[in-house]
């Protein structure tokens, strides 16, 4: 066996670690198989509200769960609070998974969360997971691009502070893009207005969809002038993904994703 390194010092045994994973839009088959593996050893798994139950059902049963809450407005842990308890999760030595929806790296605040722990110099993995913007838009058949409509593709929160939308609106309406809107449900009628104050056709197509990848996954497709009337009348809920351009078109072409089917087959 090699010499250790006069300077090498060997890990801690209480030292802990935290995986931040992706969790995926909710059907537990687009896990990550590191993803599955991870939360089979995890000691303490602290997730989000946007983790479906479905992919509840992989943690370790042995394993404690902690809800880290998190939706608009009923924030359960302080993002602050969050943090600490990463680091005294990981300090007691334990295998911590922190599992969020999509992509922890795409709207997630998993960057603040890794800083946290940078600071306290507790190690930590990364595990990317399948965004929103991809695996909702794949459910609902609407490619993201598209040789005859769209050559690139935006992503943007459209979360309201004060009731406005603080976003480079011309940077939205490029011709031959898509947009996509991450938490845009409550601001769509501001989003839609703005986007045709800055040129944008009232019937550029639009899509908004519910519970992307599960049974309970809602498309509702319109134009940017009706599409408010059209998301109130169906009852959209919370969380929605809004996709904005031409390829809202291939929708009713491609849709191949039967909810109700799925449904059935649990
Ligand atoms: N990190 C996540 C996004 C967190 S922000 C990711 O990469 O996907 C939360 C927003 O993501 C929601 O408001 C909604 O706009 C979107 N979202 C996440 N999962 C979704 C789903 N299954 N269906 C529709 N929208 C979803």
């Amino acid at each position: 066996m090699a010499p250790l390194k006069a300077d090498y010092t060997p890990p801690s045994p209480a030292s802990g670690r935290v995986y931040l994973v992706g969790a995926g839009p909710g059907d537990p088959e687009l896990l990550t198989l590191r993803a599955v593996r991870l939360l089979e050893q995890a000691q303490v798994v602290v997730y989000d509200h946007l983790v479906s139950s479905a992919v509840l059902e992989f943690v370790s049963p042995t394993a404690q769960r902690i809800f880290a809450g998190k939706r608009r407005n009923e924030h359960t842990l302080r993002q602050e609070q969050i943090n600490a308890l990463l680091v005294s999760l990981a300090r007691q030595g334990k295998l911590v998974v922190r599992l969020k929806g999509g992509d922890p790296f795409i709207f997630g605040r998993g960057g603040e969360e890794l800083q946290a722990l940078a600071a306290q110099g507790i190690a930590f993995e990364v595990v990317p997971g399948v965004t929103a913007a991809s695996g909702v838009a794949s459910y609902a058949a609407i490619p993201l691009t598209h040789r005859d409509y769209a050559q690139s593709c935006i992503f943007v929160t459209g979360h309201l502070k004060d009731g406005t939308a603080d976003l480079d609106w011309p940077s939205l309406v490029r011709r031959h893009q898509t947009v996509v809107i991450y938490m845009g449900l409550g601001g769509l009628p501001e989003i839609c207005r703005q986007l045709m104050a800055h040129g944008a056709a009232p019937g550029l197509p639009i899509a908004v969809v519910q519970d992307g990848s599960i049974a309970s996954q809602k498309v509702v497709t319109g134009t940017l002038i009706d599409m408010p009337q059209r998301v109130a009348q169906a009852g959209l809920k919370s969380p929605c993904l809004t996709i904005i351009g031409d390829v809202v078109r291939l929708h009713d072409e491609l849709a191949w994703f039967k909810p109700q089917a799925a449904l059935k087959e649990i």
